[in-house]
């Protein structure tokens, strides 16, 4: 299939919203990262994307709406603090976990009752939403496994001739997926993947904010996952990744004693004009972090880097979804010095 390259205008996005609405898969720019949208409630359609993905079929898919008010004709019940935290974080990059209907079929909700409701802010995500009149349910573009999409050419070299268009809609803004919650009990919530809307804003909204356990430590054996995405390798590129905590004198010392042809650091901005081994940077702090992150994952594959060691993130703020993506890239390998 010939994929095409669609741009912001008028003619383009009302292109993507018809290929969405006649059951064919389009690659989309949303302020976290692009997303491979289709109509979340046309299971072949649906289909379509675990196989372009190959994504496990238990693995299921956020579907992203044009309002939350929209929520209510793909939920059976929403608990008031979902209206609440929506009515501060909506839209923008939070998926709240609310009980599905039958508009929601089940290969998109990877066969669990309940669904990931998310109302992105990327404009042009939000006018192909409208102009297909769907619901869209969009999972990273990125093939399983691999670090996630930051532009359409990162989604053109992963999906080119597995979906009908990517729409350009320049740099993702934040870089990271969204946060990821489930509602517990009347007041509390449980962040099942952190991104960049954070512990502490959604702490102004409620009585307790749990991170799951598995959010750092991974899962057990023989846990069940409370998001199956939660089971699978995520964000790796070819390269062996191994984070370190320490000094950046430590971590010079470190990586001092491996191979300089193949092996590379990710280093924080600022850090480069001390560090005399083949680094790319990831920014100063948390937010920038998140928003190079991936990119610079693909950049280390395509530099043909065998090993990368990476300076650990603070894991505060923002930073908890960085050191989130970085520790599984690395496979839970950190070594602290
Ligand atoms: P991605 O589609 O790549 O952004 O990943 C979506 C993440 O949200 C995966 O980790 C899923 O497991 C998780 N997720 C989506 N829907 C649900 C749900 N209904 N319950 C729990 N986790 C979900
Ligand atoms: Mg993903």
């Amino acid at each position: 299939m010939e994929t095409k390259l669609l741009q912001n205008n008028k003619k383009d996005l009302q292109t993507a919203a018809e290929l969405i609405k006649n059951g064919n898969i389009v690659g989309i720019p949303t302020e976290t990262v692009y997303g491979l949208g289709a109509n979340a409630s046309d299971p072949e359609a649906v289909r379509k994307i675990f196989a372009a993905k190959g994504r496990p079929a238990d693995n299921p898919l956020i579907v992203h709406l044009a309002e939350f008010s929209d929520a209510v004709k793909y939920t059976s019940s929403i608990p008031e603090l979902a209206y609440k935290l929506a009515e501060h974080f909506c839209p923008g990059p939070l998926t709240i976990i609310l009980p599905k209907n039958d508009r929601i079929p089940m290969v998109t909700s990877g066969g669990l009752d309940t669904v990931g409701i998310r109302i992105p802010s990327h404009p042009v995500m939000h006018r192909i939403i409208e102009l297909s009149g769907c619901a869209i349910a969009a999972p990273s573009a990125n093939t399983s496994g691999l670090p996630s999409c930051t532009s359409a050419e990162h989604v053109m070299k992963d999906m080119n001739g597995k979906i009908s268009a990517v729409v350009d809609g320049g740099q993702s803004k934040f870089g990271v997926e969204s946060t990821v919650i489930a509602i517990e009990g009347d007041d509390s919530v449980r962040i099942l993947r952190p991104g960049c809307i954070t512990k502490e804003m959604l702490e102004k909204y409620c009585a307790e904010v749990i991170v799951d356990h598995a959010v750092l430590d991974g899962l057990a054996e023989n846990e069940k996952a409370a998001s199956p995405g939660m089971k699978y390798k995520h964000y790796s590129p070819k390269a062996d990744v191994i984070m370190i905590e320490g000094s950046l004198h430590d971590f010079t010392e470190y990586v001092a004693r491996f191979d300089r042809d193949t092996t590379y650091s990710l280093i924080f901005t600022g850090e480069e004009k001390d560090f005399p081994y083949n680094c790319l940077t990831y920014g100063a702090d948390s937010l920038e972090q998140a928003h190079y992150l991936f990119q610079r994952l693909r950049e280390l594959d395509e530099l043909g880097a065998e090993r990368v060691f990476v300076r650990a993130p603070s894991a505060e703020g923002v930073g908890l979804a960085v050191y989130n993506r970085l520790i599984r890239a690395a496979g839970f390998e950190v070594i602290r010095i």
